[in-house]
């Protein structure tokens, strides 16, 4: 008996990214039987070499910290899970913004923010490196598991959704997907969800995870409005409350609180701009996804905090030092011995070098560094340089495995 098969665009409003008008794949390739192409797009993503090495990267942490520290693949996956939830509600593809989240930090270096800077450093005089681009280059380029085109050959719609931002220079290079960054036109909706999920979702789990090492108190959270009231809130109501649920309740609570809100603004913006299909949304002059005005500066001032107190810690800031230090050891050695690299990339530096100069050689460096976890740039260092220094960043004590 044939299956009834569920139509892919039913329960989407006008203004979604319909597969019907899909700008389709680089690579033209025949429909699948019973996915659609943007969930073909995500189980590709999950499919990927480069999505199962997100479970040993960091954003602020390092990997081997403790066991209930986000790690990259967590925060992807709790990045689809808002954004899901906002997509439902606003009749969004679901699957698109699905496979966006979960590629969206594809290209991020070891050890977060502070590997990146440093690789971008070093990549100064050969072209700069930017991690945005480094996701796209990993979904286009790097990916290699397919007889017929090299990358995951995925839809135009999530590789849009995925290059967040890009520099004017990389976006003359890019074609297609560089246009609008030039002519300031909008991404997809569900591309600009998947970057507001990216900053809630970030910005709520650094306060756990900052508590939680002991990074952050209470007490100087309580500077910060969105903060202060939900966890006076939670006190009232539960005096005797254990602090690991006072702090889940409030990080709880304060995620409920900017998704609501998102949804809210979202939906007026949208009633009043009526955008008829997704080109219209591209056309508008501001993204239509947002926050209330109120909100938007609640979520801010936590953001600052963040930078002030969390990511600009002695502790963190002594670990960014020690990881850039790592990055850019390793990233000389390459340089200078593309041998010490694998065969398959050493011979990639030969390769590009020679068509390139130093620019070919440093990119093909730039890819295998980018690509490395945590453990693994720790692992090189100590076989090619050094015993690398301490790298824990939590007070003692704070973290039990009971937790
Ligand atoms: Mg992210």
């Amino acid at each position: 008996m044939p299956v009834q098969r569920v139509n892919p665009g039913e329960g989407l409003a006008p203004w979604a990214a319909w597969e019907s008008l899909s700008r389709g794949r680089r690579h033209p390739e025949p429909a699948h039987p019973y996915r659609g192409e943007f969930q073909r797009d995500r189980d590709r993503i999950i499919h990927s070499t480069a999505f199962r090495r997100l479970v040993y990267k960091t954003q602020v942490f390092v990997n081997h910290e403790g066991d209930h520290y986000r790690t990259r693949l967590t925060h992807s996956l709790e990045v689809a899970q808002i954004a899901r939830t906002v997509a439902l509600r606003l009749g969004l593809n679901e699957c698109l913004v699905e496979a966006i989240c979960l590629a969206h930090d594809l290209g991020h270096t070891p050890f977060g923010h502070a590997g990146q800077d440093a690789l971008n450093a070093c990549m100064e005089p050969f072209g700069g490196f930017e991690h945005n681009l480094q996701s796209l280059r990993v979904v286009d380029e790097l990916e290699d598991k397919y007889a017929a085109f090299r990358g995951l050959n995925l839809t135009f719609e999530t590789r849009e959704g995925i290059l967040k931002h890009c520099s004017r220079r990389n976006a003359r290079e890019l074609g297609e997907l560089g246009e609008r960054f030039l002519e300031r036109r909008q991404p997809s909706l569900e591309a600009q969800l998947a970057n507001l999920a990216d900053e809630i979702a970030y910005n709520n789990h650094d306060v756990d995870d900052g508590l939680r090492a002991g990074l952050l108190t209470e007490d100087e959270l309580d500077a910060v409005e969105l903060f202060r009231e939900r966890h006076e809130a939670v006190r009232r109501a539960s005096p005797q409350i254990s602090r690991r649920a006072l702090i889940h309740e409030i990080v709880r609570g304060m995620i409920n609180e900017v998704v609501t809100d998102l949804i809210d603004s979202s939906e007026a913006a949208l009633e009043k701009a009526h955008p008829t299909d997704i080109e219209a949304v591209r056309r508008q002059k501001q993204p239509l996804i947002r926050f209330s005005r109120r909100t938007a500066g609640r979520h801010r001032k936590l953001k600052a905090f963040l930078q002030k107190s969390l990511y600009r810690h002695e502790r963190v800031l002594l670990m960014t030092e020690r990881a850039a230090g790592i990055v850019t050891a390793l990233f000389q050695r390459y340089m200078d011995d593309p041998h010490a690299m694998p065969r398959e990339h050493a011979q990639r530096a030969l390769d590009w070098g020679e068509a390139q100069g130093d620019r070919g050689r440093a990119r093909a460096v730039a890819d295998y560094v980018a690509g490395m976890t945590d453990r693994y740039a720790l692992a090189e260092y100590r076989r090619l340089v050094a015993e690398p220094p301490e790298m824990e960043m939590q007070a003692k004590a704070t973290e039990t495995n009971d937790d």
